[in-house]
């Protein structure tokens, strides 16, 4: 069958261009992308993708839900005088957003040969079932006076492993194994394959040249360089925002805004540049302390604004546009620390223009599409680029993770052999 080159890139890549009349609309499918970062083994589409495998039932009530919600709220909306100042503000931005949002949504939908791989990204070839459902608890171990006991794992197939990364060796089992102190410390794999690495009888699968270090905030300064230099070119961060929802309550702990002010965002930055990305949720208030407090202390300038529009495999959104509670979108602010007046790169903004609208099916709770592929090209400085993610929960090859549980989706059972 022809395939287009569109498609064909896609199915590489993870990413295809829905760009049109100068707005830049792009739809993601993470797995993919994701996929770039390992050699022996595959991100499971279906674990990936496993919200969009609740059963049918379930989705039927949150949609009843929903529906009684969007009556309440027109309802509601019908009477201005019911919104305060903020509320008002927050509406207008909404409207501005909305129709750039279902301008992309039009051309995510009449890419036809798109639509048509959709239910493809998400199938399932493994049976939900068989996932185990314990889950390490890295959070909740963190915070024991156990913590600096816990060691992990690391086992290279590579026998003539020199070490010089601060593990001890165990035995002799066909390759090496190094073990490294789990918490408060950087580990690495700085071979080009994937290692496997086990803690208390969970496997993780760590890609080439990742570095993670599991820790609480107060320890984040460890990773900031001693010369700038050796600074990183593209920061990602994705803080615990506070916003009240009971399942976010469970599943992580949040932080008040103000400790997002001594981040050391500005230290961790190239002196040849950095790109900044920060997700962020719809609320009126912390747009507004992002861009009068947050940006300018940690020195980020020049900023845009991005939308990530949630969508279901059958390619509608995740949930009706105009819900207040419940947007189908997120935003991300693009900015930069350091940008060197003479860079051409200092030009990025013809493409990370304002309406940048990233479309993709959402993976599990507060899980971000990846964003350095698609980005690459607006990084400043040397290359490779140095990459850092803030608040990660999980590795990239060639990226360094911090957070109190980057090993999260590392876990073996969001991955299949090759
Ligand atoms: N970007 C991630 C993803 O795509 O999966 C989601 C990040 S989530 C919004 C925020 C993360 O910050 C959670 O993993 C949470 O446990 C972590 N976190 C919360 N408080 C923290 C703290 N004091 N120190 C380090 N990490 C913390």
């Amino acid at each position: 069958e022809e395939m287009s080159d569109a498609v064909r890139s896609f199915l590489d890549t993870g990413i295809y261009r829905l760009d049109r009349d100068g707005s830049m609309v792009v739809f993601l499918d993470p797995v993919r992308i994701l996929n770039h970062s390992y050699s022996r083994f595959r991100v499971s589409p279906s674990a990936y993708y496993s919200r969009s495998f609740e059963t049918t039932t379930a989705a039927m009530k949150t949609d009843a839900v929903e529906d009684s919600r969007i009556v309440k709220k027109r309802k509601r909306t019908r009477a201005p005088r019911d919104l305060n100042e903020r509320e008002r503000a927050a509406e207008k931005r909404h409207q501005e957003a909305r129709t750039c949002l279902l301008n992309a949504h039009k051309a995510f939908l009449e890419a036809a040969e798109l639509q048509a791989l959709l239910p493809e990204l998400v199938k399932s070839e493994i049976s939900l079932l068989t996932r185990r459902a314990s889950e390490q608890k890295f959070i909740q171990l963190g915070g024991l006076w156990q913590a600096p006991l816990y060691e992990i794992s690391l086992c290279f197939r590579n026998k003539n492993l020199s070490d010089d990364t601060g593990g001890y060796r165990l035995g002799d089992h066909g390759g090496s194994i190094i073990v490294h102190q789990l918490y408060n410390n950087l580990i690495c794999n700085e071979t080009n394959e994937d290692v496997e690495a086990e803690f208390q009888s969970n496997h993780y699968i760590l890609p080439s040249r990742s570095c993670f270090h599991m820790s609480d905030l107060r320890q984040v300064r460890n990773l900031v360089p001693a010369h700038s230099k050796d600074g990183f070119n593209f920061i990602v961060i994705d803080p615990p925002w506070e916003n009240g929802s009971a399942c976010q309550k469970a599943l992580y702990p949040t932080l008040p805004n103000r400790y997002f002010l001594y981040l050391p965002v500005k230290e961790l930055a190239h002196e040849g540049g950095a790109l900044v990305a920060l997700w962020m949720t719809n609320r009126e208030k912390l747009r507004i302390f992002v861009e009068n407090e947050l940006f300018p202390a940690w020195g980020v300038t020049k900023f845009v604004l991005s939308y990530w529009l949630k969508v279901k495999p059958d390619g509608s959104l995740i949930s009706e546009l105009d819900l207040f509670h419940h947007r189908p979108y997120e935003c991300l602010l693009l900015g930069y620390i350091n940008l060197q007046n003479d860079d051409s790169r200092a030009m990025p903004f013809e493409y990370l223009g304002i309406n940048q609208v990233i479309v993709s099916i959402p993976g599990d709770y507060s899980r971000k599409p990846p964003l350095g592929q698609l980005l690459m090209d607006h990084i400043p400085g040397p290359k490779p680029a140095k990459c850092i993610e803030l608040f990660a929960r999980e590795l990239g090859a060639g990226w360094t993770s911090w957070g109190n549980e980057p090993l999260h989706f590392q876990d073996s059972k969001y991955f299949v052999e090759r």
